[in-house]
């Protein structure tokens, strides 16, 4: 009987094998910050990337800033020159859906509002080979959801990279309820390539890592709001007494005060607990387009030669 089941599980394990061999052009749709680290990892891993947005001028700026990167990691000697030009090689400009029609695997990394990422899926697939993979990026959003805006739920899977993508180490994947094995194996196996390391999470909101992380930024921009100290002294706090690589609203202004804000309504809606209410200060500072770092202004202000606190 073991043997039995042994054969069976080898043989999943060589069908995603072979899949994930298959995994030859991977589409990205998104080329913000996350977009471009996604597209940087994949073209270093010797894989086809084409890459959409909005208009070409935003491709155009993804671009730009995995050239950019790149340009670092070779002075850094983490890459050479010659795996820069080759990997930059592998990425082309899609500036329609349908030049993602001979991707094997497309990964949706948008703006997080999950009305435009089902916009997306839907007017997608029709583009796609009936067999390619449609992955989604999202922080917090489910799934199964997403899942439901497209015409392949069984074949659509949760692939959170973290940022910046080229040099965390992490990928969460997320199984949706209908995604297949065979989908969830050759996910698996396209992130190892990548040499990341998988944590799988359920689909809840948030999942593992912004479950855990945004309530402590939230929290953290409570204590600003209620005047229990000030930008400098809370980051410090919590570098220093915590022992943690950045502030939590310097790191907020990283990952993008839009993005923190759209992970807690998740959270607050999809729980249903008040513990996760958003704070009214990063409700404020996202109607005021003080978006973080991507728009030189959040819980610092970026337009000089370095960052001054905002509050
Ligand atoms: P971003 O604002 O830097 O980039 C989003 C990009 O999506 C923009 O270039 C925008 O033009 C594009 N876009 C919007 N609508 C589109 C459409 N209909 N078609 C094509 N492109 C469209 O945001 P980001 O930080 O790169 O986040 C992207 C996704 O990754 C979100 O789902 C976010 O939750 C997730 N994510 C973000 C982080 C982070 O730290 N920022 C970490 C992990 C996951």
């Amino acid at each position: 009987m073991n043997d039995v089941k042994d054969r069976a599980t080898a043989l999943a394990g060589e069908r995603a094998q072979t899949m994930a061999s298959n995994i030859r052009k991977v589409g990205v749709v998104g080329a913000g910050q996350m977009g471009s680290g996604i597209a940087h990892v994949c073209a270093l891993a010797g894989l086809n990337v084409a890459i959409n947005d909005l208009s070409g001028d935003r491709i155009k700026a993804g671009i730009a800033t995995i050239n950019g990167n790149m340009a670092r990691q070779v002075s850094r000697k983490r890459i050479t020159e010659d795996e820069r030009q080759a990997a930059l090689k592998r990425i082309a400009a899609a500036e329609s859906f349908d030049a993602l029609g001979d991707c094997d695997l497309v990964i949706e990394a948008a703006t997080e509002k999950e009305d435009v990422k089902r916009g997306i899926f839907t007017n997608l697939c029709p583009s796609l080979k009936p067999d390619a993979i449609v992955a989604s990026n999202t922080s917090s959003i489910s799934i199964t959801r997403l899942a439901s805006s497209t015409d392949r739920p069984e074949r659509f899977i949760g692939i959170h990279f973290m940022n910046p993508v080229p040099l965390m180490e992490l990928v969460e994947v997320i199984r949706g309820i209908a995604t297949d094995d065979r989908t969830f194996e050759t996910t698996k196996q396209f992130i190892s390539k990548l040499g990341k390391t998988i944590a799988v999470a359920e689909d809840f909101p948030a999942f593992i890592v912004n479950r855990v992380l945004m309530p402590m930024i939230n929290e953290a921009i409570y204590t600003l709001y209620e005047g229990v100290g000030n930008v400098e002294a809370i980051d410090t706090a919590m570098r220093l007494g915590a022992h943690h690589p950045m502030g939590p609203l310097e790191l907020a202004d990283f990952i993008g005060l839009d993005t923190c804000l759209s992970v807690m309504q998740v959270l607050h809606d999809g729980l249903a607990d008040s513990k996760y209410r958003p704070c009214p200060l990063l409700v404020k500072y996202v109607e005021a387009g003080w978006l973080g770092r991507k728009t030189q202004r959040g819980f610092y202000d970026y337009r000089g030669e370095k960052p001054v606190p905002t509050r």
